[in-house]
């Protein structure tokens, strides 16, 4: 029945409201007090999960659905297939599984045949919910056994006595997230109540012209279908979450999104902001601190950059490429034609080691003029600290590089007119917000090297406008990718030791995360060592984040300065730095990555004019899948053809980090599927916005209202309303 046949653990699954539920009036009223009445045990067992008002029980997405118009009769079941039958529980023991192990098996019969049911674990409960003569509905993969015919952890709940369809059979029924099978029908119970007594009260905020026009259902009904399917609903939709019902609320999710970036956007343009002188000699002078002649793409970019800069209001600008297609470069021409027009241009990156290397980049750009160019970091001594925030708070130093230390309190700026952004992935919103308020309403660009497929981008950063660069600066060879499984590690290790010979450098890549933290600094220890055994004549040095900041230093400049032959280090020390004679990179536990992620790391090495190498080591623990999936890096070295890929693997979800992005939650709605229904919602969010920018008109008065909850504040920028 196309579901999976492993229930998730109720446990780590959140019994949580869809983010439409509403904060405030009839549906707002607590679950126990709202008219029904509702054992206060349940009450207590609902508040723990979250659902707290009414609304979040009418918004509870049903995580699944069961067909039971039909119930099979127990021979009808078929081995290998998951079915859902009734009978009656003939006998219910606890089971020897192995000494100190037990388990539970019952057999259930009715008047066709009989099957086991069987659990690899027992209790009081289970006695207790499987007792002799009860009546059960029980859903489950069937399987054949020497034995006889048996369900391996059923999925059971009480049979309604006798009377015909009902809430819980001779229909399609949902299976709510974050409830135990057993709890299910006392859950499915009191949302069809809660439903009969309060979906008359809930609000549509859609405007009916809109909604009609679209062919969308009223949202109660949307609801209404959603927790009571019609008989002859389309099951594999409405698991899928792709039901016209499902579409309605995702509909909603998507517009509301939309609507809230367009009035964001809106706000932003509107606040007066610093208009630059920017002319083409002024630009020319720009340009020509730069080393080399900007691509076609750099010079696309900074063509809308210097236009941007030029108008009152202020720049929100994405700058989107890969890896070393020079973005850096372009944000220097914008930091030039700020600080030539007397402003002031703060520089901010997500590391100290990138921070450092993009201070070193800009004082070499502008070692020929008289731009002081700030370090503004965590570390440091006092002394230090206070003579640079010194210098910039006066003016004397018109560029600040420096890392989140930046938006800390104590520095302030003569004149900040220009903010430069990163991002790598890391900054949230309400950073970018909290350095924008430094100035004047300065201009702002952001720098990304993760190749975000558009049409994801212009939802993520929707009050963005964006630039793109798709072209690499000429001279650089394509880095020629390898998946290598355990097997063929020596090979890769004999072809480092080819790069070590021929005077080049190499990085070795460990994954680390929180979580494992400890197991994955082991990891590098162990690797570098071996490569230090295996090597006695090289230098191989470690780096990771538990190191202070001055053998970070000490460690990369040696690196830099190609006294340290292998680097190994874990990515939570960015190696966002430019070593050219770095040719080969070696990635181990590499299925621990997402595609885009080792598509961005492995663009470290290939910065010089030598053909470069990179080598993925999944490990056995990544299974035949991680082979597959990484091999998509072998075939392409298109930052945008694998952030498709990635997407579609892994989700948006993950691929975008949307709860640290300072969005609202999509629940229904799916980025990567909805592609179409997201641009139509973006239309009319859009139109909306151009014709009523505060929401003023009666018609959308519940507009804003949803609006508000959904952001929950986060829109005030745009003060909406
Ligand atoms: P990104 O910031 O996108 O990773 P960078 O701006 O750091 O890329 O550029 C990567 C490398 O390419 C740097 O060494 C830079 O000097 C060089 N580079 C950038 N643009 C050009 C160009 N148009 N021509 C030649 N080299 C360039
Ligand atoms: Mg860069």
């Amino acid at each position: 029945m196309g579901r999976k046949a492993e229930e998730p653990d109720p446990e780590e699954e959140l019994a949580r409201p869809i983010s439409a539920a509403p904060r405030e009036g009839p549906l707002a009223q607590p679950i126990g007090g709202s008219g029904i009445r509702v054992p206060p045990r349940l009450v207590e067992g609902l508040n723990r999960k979250g659902l707290e008002r009414v609304g979040d029980l009418l918004f509870l997405l049903p995580r699944t659905y069961e067909d039971r118009r039909r119930l099979s009769t127990i021979r009808e079941l078929r081995p290998g297939e998951r079915g859902v039958a009734v009978g009656t529980v003939r006998m219910a023991r606890d089971l020897m599984i192995r000494p100190g192990k037990r388990g539970f098996q019952a057999v259930l019969a009715d008047e066709t045949g009989s099957i086991a049911l069987t659990w690899f674990q027992s209790g009081p409960w289970m006695k207790s919910r499987v007792p002799v003569g009860k009546r059960l509905i029980v859903s489950g993969e069937l399987r054949a056994t020497a034995g006889g015919r048996e369900m391996v952890h059923p999925e059971i709940e009480p049979a309604d006595e006798g009377r015909g369809p009902s809430l819980h059979t001779g229909r399609i029924v949902p299976v709510y997230p974050g409830f135990e099978r057993h709890e299910q029908r006392q859950v499915r119970e009191l949302v069809a109540r809660v439903a009969a007594a309060h979906l008359a009260a809930v609000e549509d905020p859609l405007p009916p012209e809109l909604r009609e026009r679209l062919g969308l259902p009223p949202l109660a009904q949307a609801l209404a279908r959603i927790h009571q399917p019609a008989p002859d609903d389309d099951l594999g939709a409405l698991d899928q979450h792709r039901s016209p019902a499902h579409r309605r609320l995702a509909f909603d999710e998507l517009f509301l999104l939309h609507l809230g970036l367009a009035l964001r956007r809106q706000g932003v343009k509107h606040e007066p902001g610093i208009a630059f002188r920017v002319d083409g000699e002024r630009l020319a002078r720009a340009r020509g601190l730069l080393p080399f002649t900007l691509t076609r793409a750099q010079a696309r970019a900074v063509a809308e950059i210097g236009r941007d800069m030029a108008r009152p209001e202020p720049m929100h600008r994405l700058l989107q490429g890969d890896v070393g297609s020079g973005k850096t470069a372009v944000a220097a021409v914008a930091a030039a034609l700020a600080v030539e027009d007397g402003w002031q241009v703060a520089l901010m990156a997500p590391t100290e080691i990138l921070a450092a290397q993009h201070h070193a980049t800009f004082a070499r750009v502008f070692g020929k003029t008289d731009v002081e160019v700030a370090l503004v970091t965590g570390t440091g001594s006092g002394s230090e600290k206070r003579r640079t925030r010194e210098a910039v708070e006066s003016g004397r130093a018109r560029i600040a590089v420096g890392t989140q230390a930046l938006i800390q309190e104590g520095t302030a700026f003569e004149r900040l007119g220009l903010v430069l952004i990163d991002e790598q992935h890391r900054f949230g919103v309400l950073q970018r917000q909290a350095l924008g308020q430094k100035g004047r309403r300065p201009d702002v660009l952001v720098m990304t090297a993760t190749p975000i497929p558009r049409t994801l981008a212009m939802t993520l950063y929707g009050d963005l406008d964006l630039s793109v660069l798709d072209e690499l600066p000429p001279g650089r060879t394509p880095i020629t990718t390898r998946v290598a499984t355990p097997p063929r590690h020596p090979e890769v290790w004999e072809a480092v030791e080819l790069e070590l010979r021929k005077g080049r450098q190499a990085y070795v890549l460990y994954p680390l995360v929180e979580a494992s933290e400890k197991v994955d600094l082991a990891d590098a220890t162990r690797g570098a060592e071996e490569l230090q055994a295996r090597w006695p004549h090289r230098r191989v040095e470690l780096l990771h984040g538990r190191l202070k900041q001055e053998e970070k230093d000490a460690v990369m400049e040696a690196f830099r300065a190609g006294r340290v032959d292998v680097l190994v280090c874990t990515t939570v020390v960015e190696v966002g730095v430019d070593v050219a004679n770095a040719s080969v990179m070696v990635i181990q536990n590499a299925e621990r990555f997402g595609l885009s992620q080792l598509h961005q790391l492995r663009g470290r090495v290939g910065r010089g004019a030598a053909a470069s190498f990179c080598y993925l080591l999944p490990s056995f623990a990544g299974g035949p899948d991680a082979r597959e999936r990484l091999e998509v890096l072998e075939q392409s070295t298109d930052g945008f053809v694998i952030a498709e890929k990635d997407l579609e693997l892994r989700g948006p979800g993950e691929f975008l980090g949307t709860r640290q992005s300072g969005l609202p939650e999509l629940s229904v709605a799916n980025l990567a599927r909805d592609q179409a229904l997201s641009a139509v919602a973006a239309e009319e969010a859009k139109a909306i916005a151009a014709a009523d920018p505060r929401l003023a008109g009666p018609q959308h008065r519940g507009l804003l209202r949803a609006l508000e909850e959904r952001w929950e504040g986060k829109l005030s920028l745009a003060r909406v309303g």
